[in-house]
Order: structure tokens, then sequence, then C-alpha cells
């Protein structure tokens, strides 16, 4: 009867939830010490020009180097940081680190870093970033804030008064997985966007849909008429390296050119897709 199958679902769900929320605060916990003990470190993916087929920017991508889990991937470990608000401390440290590391970059070599929609809550995003700016030293012109539609949902107003300071800066915006969302298009009309990066679940259907290469042609079209950069991401083959030149993307990033690497491996990185040997920003 129903009250056999409420015990059974009870007796069934309470230890579930209970192991749960035990890992949750383990994980938390753990990410906390990993903070304090430098288990963070940053990847950097190369984004292509495509009419060059050299780097333009280097995109910083976090990882944690478990000392039990191994390598650890964002997805597993960003939504808890957001979750139980780490990610504003976390994001200062990979903004920071990122800056810092890009300022042994060749000059024309941007950075691009990506900020959580919580880190758009904290009152004290700009002058975070204006001072990782200012200590490190790199010219904000080489900076590129990444966000996703999520951060633009929460509180417009808000949300574009920091976009137009952060633009006041001299830092660069680009939104980051388009296309997944809802209005996308009113995003773009509505804030100063400089750059669109194409989900990559469009890239990886060119070459074998006519519809993604209609999507992408037209998206294409339309940030060229708005004077935004169009990104393609999540470029795997030359095929579809090939259709995205064809129908207008001006950059690639995707597995074909490089999977993100650590910052020591970069000189070696940008020597092979660029040909030209490293040269050192003068400090
Ligand atoms: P994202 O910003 O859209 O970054 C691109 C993701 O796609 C990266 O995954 C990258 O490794 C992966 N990728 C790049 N090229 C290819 C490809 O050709 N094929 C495939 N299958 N995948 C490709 P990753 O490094 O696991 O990062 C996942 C997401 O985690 C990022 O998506 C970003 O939203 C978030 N993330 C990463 N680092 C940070 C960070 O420092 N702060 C915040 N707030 N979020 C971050
Ligand atoms: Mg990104
Ligand atoms: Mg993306
Ligand atoms: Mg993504």
């Amino acid at each position: 009867g129903a009250k056999a199958d409420g015990r059974g679902v009870w007796r069934y769900f309470e230890p579930a939830m209970n192991r749960r929320l035990q890992e949750r605060r383990l994980l938390e916990l753990d990410m906390r010490r990993a903070l304090a003990e430098g288990q963070f470190e940053l990847f950097y993916q190369p984004i292509m020009d495509v009419e060059t087929r050299r780097v333009k920017t280097f995109e910083a991508l976090l990882r944690w180097r478990h000392p039990e889990r191994g390598l650890l991937a964002p997805d597993l470990f960003i939504p808890v940081a957001e979750e139980i608000g780490l990610i504003v401390e976390l994001g200062e440290w990979v903004l920071r680190r990122a800056c810092a590391d890009a300022t042994r970059w060749p000059p024309g070599v941007g950075l691009a870093v990506n900020f959580s929609p919580v880190q758009f809550q904290s009152r004290h995003l700009v002058a975070q970033i204006a001072g990782a700016l200012c200590d490190t030293g790199l010219s904000p012109g080489r900076l590129e804030i990444e966000i996703t539609e999520n951060v633009l949902i929460k509180d417009k107003e808000a949300t574009l008064a920091i976009l137009q300071s952060l633009k006041a800066l001299g830092v660069r915006i680009a939104m980051d997985d388009f296309g997944t969302g809802y209005s996308s298009l009113s995003y773009l009309q509505a804030f100063p966007f400089d750059k669109v990066k194409i989900d990559r679940s469009f890239t990886c259907e060119l070459d074998q849909s006519r519809k993604s290469n209609a999507i992408i042609k037209a998206v294409a079209s339309m940030c060229d008429g708005l004077d935004m950069t169009v990104v393609a991401e999540g470029v795997e083959t030359e095929g579809q390296f090939e259709a995205l030149q064809r129908e207008g993307c001006s950059e690639a990033q995707g597995f074909l050119f490089s999977r993100p690497v650590a910052a020591d491996a970069l000189p070696a990185l940008l020597c092979a897709l660029n040909g030209a040997p490293w040269t050192q920003a003068a400090e």
C-alpha cells in the first residue's frame, strides 16, 4: 500500500541524501584547503586567427591537481565553488595568476579568462579586475573577460553597469557558449560584447549538417554587422576548420590546434603553432 511505499521511499532516500550532503561538505573543506595549499593550476588553450592561422589569444582553463583524485576538470568542482561562494576567491586567484603568466607572453598575444555569474554578484568585481591589471602590469587591452548568458539573466541593469565599467578600463568582453541559452539575440543588442564564441555543439556538426553550416554563417554575418568578432569553439577537424573559414568566422579554438596545456608548455606550443621563436616580453 501507500504507507509501505512511503516508508520504502523514505528508507531509500534518507541515507542517500545524508551521503550526498556529507560528500558535499568534504568537497567544500577539500576545496578551501586546495586553494590555501596551491593545488589549483591554470592550463591554456590557444584561440587562432582563422586567416593567418596564428595564435591570437590563450584562454585560461582551471584545473585542480587533487592529491588523491588526480587532475580534475572544472565541471567537477566549479559548481560547488559557486554554491559555497568560494568562486569569488578562486576567481581572483585565477585572474591574478593568468595576468601574471600573460606578462611573460609576446605582447601581441591576448589572455581570455572565464567568469562565473556569482563573481558578477560581488560588488568588488571591477576593483578586483582593475587591481589585478595594475599589480601585474598587464595592459588592459590584452585581457578578455568571457561570460555566459547566465550572467546576464540575473540583474540586467547592474550587469550592464559592470560591463560598461570594464569597457572603460579597456578590457574586452566575450559571450561564451553562444547559442545554448534563451534570448541570445536581445543580449547581443543590450550588452557591449566585443566577441561571440559559438558553442561547440554547432561546430561539431559542421561538415555533416547543412543546418549547422547555415547557423554559423548567419551568426558570423550578424556579428560582422554588429562589429563583433566571431569565434568557433571545439574545432576538431580540418574539415570543420575549412567550413568555418568559408562561413566567415574570424577565430577558431579546439583540439585541432591544441588541447589546453600547462603554462610552462606555452613557449614550445606557440613556436610550433606560429612557426616563430618565442620572444620574451620586456618586464
Ligand atoms: P568554456 O569556457 O566554454 O571552455 C571551453 C571548454 O571546451 C574547455 O573545457 C576546453 O577544454 C573544451 N574544449 C576546447 N576545445 C575542444 C574541442 O575541440 N573538443 C572538445 N570536446 N572540447 C574542447 P574545460 O577546460 O573542461 O572547461 C569547461 C568549462 O569550465 C569552461 O567552458 C568554463 O565555462 C569553465 N571554466 C574553466 N575555467 C574556469 C575558470 O577559471 N573560472 C570559471 N568561472 N569557469 C571556468
Ligand atoms: Mg570560455
Ligand atoms: Mg565555451
Ligand atoms: Mg562551456
